[in-house]
């Protein structure tokens, strides 16, 4: 699973690009369009839109690794080593905790 400061450190490298490309491209679309700005008006919207493209990011990947580790989780059965069976063994667990689900030692 990706970390929390890894999952913000690669959206932030995202945007940085993205700054850069955005800031460039509103000098060319805002005339295409007949917006009348100025460099600094430009920076501003620019950096408003990284803002929010950097809490997109961020927010976007924490949802998908949380449902990645979710699934990944319920795929895989809660494993033991069991002293009977002698191996790791998937475990169920009942009123009184967990069992080996083969031999069904406590454990
Ligand atoms: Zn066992």
């Amino acid at each position: 699973m990706q970390s929390k400061k890894h999952s913000f450190i690669e959206a932030l490298s995202n945007t940085a690009i993205g700054f850069v490309i955005s800031y460039a491209s509103t000098f060319l679309i805002f005339p295409l369009v007949g917006l009348q700005s100025s460099s600094s008006k430009n920076l501003l919207i620019t950096m408003f839109f990284t803002v929010i493209s950097i809490l997109r990011g961020y927010f976007i990947r924490r949802y998908f690794n949380g449902k990645i580790v979710r699934l990944n989780t319920a795929k895989m059965p809660f494993k033991l080593h069991c002293f009977d069976c002698e191996i790791e063994m998937p475990v169920k667990r009942d009123e009184k905790g967990y069992f080996c689900s083969n031999c069904g030692l406590r454990h």
